[in-house]
């Protein structure tokens, strides 16, 4: 049970949002945090604040039809939930997915307000997407339909706006598609209306591997914090897409061995070290399977169809594919394996009970929007590169996000410390992303 008053705004929140499971347990994984200042902060209280965060400052949701292939007319569902302005535009990726609805868009937003201001950048909470599923679509029915999402969502977005990105199902092909149409339809090159752009048309070096890197740092950052690091450890990453592929890639360059890989078919176990040119070409380049991994890379590596990524013996998991993949039994088999620790390259792929058990267990718990936050400080990098027309080495970009990623767990660290959580990195975010949001909010009066 939360304390009364949290308890009260919680209710609420369930009564206006109802069969929102995800954004619920977004919410109250915040709220629990936010018991800690409660007392010391009455001036949230006394502003309405809680309440105002919860209800996203506009919400959109649109027709998206389009002709397929085989000339059979089709509609989707898109969204943009633009949730929260107060620290800049609204930023935040869109998400192809067959399983997204409202209640999904509202989870990632509401994270988005906390993670992007943990970044310390100026760019406010917001998240989209559509239930349109890009497996097995050709090249010209993706085209055609970011055309037609695009054909609605470009009146509300601007660089002052909101700046949409990509998230599951949305890479630079069709941040291509979706920058492109925009561009057409308002006749003007505004680069930093959108990121996660090719390189040759206002992206930005070090976008695409940014948050898979940060996941893989944060990871680092903790066990350093505990007298460790991630220099020849075993790692378990879970999801073969973009986060994924570049959490493997830090953390083979950090010294460590990530083992696993999967898809929404089954994992990879491959004991000699994920091959990950291997995988890129499947994955990137053939928009292939896992399975052909294994078939491909022969060399003890093996396919598990279905099953669970975490009965691999590991000493860190790197969660990166989607929401609750890595429930309470999981984190009880990784504990029992003797992980120490786990860095949430997804947006809340551990469930609460899963959380729960690894911090009994004492296990250091990297949550998403902190360890995940460095894909989107690095499209705000992108935004100052568009603004100012230039284009940074990418050394200096890594380094920038670097620099940012220790910001961030040092933040976490001494916020919880401060608020008498010593350790807890989920409270530390929590507490630490809220009190800008909220200082903002109180500064600029009832809106
Ligand atoms: P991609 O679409 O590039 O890759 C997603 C991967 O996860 C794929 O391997 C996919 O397998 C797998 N996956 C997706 N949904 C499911 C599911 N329901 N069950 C099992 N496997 C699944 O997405 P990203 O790598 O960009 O995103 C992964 C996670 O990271 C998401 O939670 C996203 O919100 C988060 N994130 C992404 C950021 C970014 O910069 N891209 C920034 C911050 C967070 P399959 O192909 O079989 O579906």
């Amino acid at each position: 049970m939360l304390d009364s008053t949290l308890q009260a705004t919680y209710d609420q929140v369930l009564r206006r949002n109802a069969g929102e499971p995800e954004f619920h347990q977004a919410v109250r994984e915040v709220f629990e945090s936010l018991e800690v200042i409660q007392d010391r902060h009455p001036e949230y209280q006394d502003h309405g604040i809680l309440m105002r965060l919860c209800e996203p400052e506009r919400q959109i949701i649109f027709r998206v039809p389009w002709v397929d292939d085989d000339g059979i007319v089709q509609v989707n569902r898109g969204f943009r939930v633009e949730y929260n302005s107060a620290l800049g535009p609204y930023k935040g990726g869109l998400r192809f997915h067959p399983s997204v609805n409202l209640g999904i868009v509202k989870f990632l937003g509401f994270e988005q307000i906390f993670k992007n201001s943990l970044t310390g950048l100026p760019i406010g909470g917001g998240k989209g997407g559509s239930d349109f599923d890009p497996h097995g679509r050709s090249d010209g029915e993706v085209m055609r339909f970011c055309q037609s999402f695009m054909t609605e969502l470009h009146r509300h977005m601007g660089e002052y706006t909101d700046v949409p990105a990509g998230d599951i199902g949305v890479g630079a092909r069709e941040i291509g598609y979706l920058f492109g149409q925009y561009k057409r339809l308002t006749n003007r090159y505004e680069a930093g209306v959108l990121t996660g752009k090719g390189l040759d048309w206002g992206g930005s070096l070090v976008r695409k591997e940014a948050t898979g890197y940060g996941a893989a740092i944060f990871a680092d950052e903790m066990l350093k914090a505990r007298g460790s690091s991630v220099d020849g450890r075993r790692v378990a990453v879970s999801g073969s897409g973009n986060v994924a592929l570049y959490a493997i890639e830090k953390v083979r360059q950090l010294g460590g061995i990530a083992v696993t890989a999967s898809d929404s078919s089954g994992y990879v176990v491959d004991e000699n070290g994920i091959d990950l040119e291997l995988l890129q070409q499947i994955k990137e380049v053939e928009r292939g399977r896992i399975t052909e991994y294994a078939e491909r890379r022969g060399n003890g590596a093996r396919f598990v169809k279905g099953g669970s990524v975490w009965d691999v013996p590991v000493d860190i998991a790197v969660p990166s594919a989607t929401q609750n993949e890595l429930d309470a039994d999981a984190a009880r088999t990784l504990v029992k394996n003797g992980v120490k620790a786990v860095s949430e390259g997804a947006n809340m792929p551990c469930t609460p009970d899963a959380v729960a058990v690894l911090r009994e267990a004492g296990v250091a718990f990297g949550p998403g929007k902190a360890a995940n936050a460095g894909g989107v400080a690095t499209s705000a990098l992108e935004m100052q590169q568009n603004a100012s027309r230039d284009a940074w080495s990418f050394e200096h970009t890594e380094n920038r996000l670097t620099e940012i990623m220790k910001n961030i767990h040092t933040t976490c660290l001494e916020t919880a410390e401060e608020v008498g959580r010593p350790g807890d990195y989920a409270v530390g975010a929590n507490v630490a992303g809220f009190r800008k949001v909220a200082d903002a909010m109180i500064a600029f009066g009832v809106i």
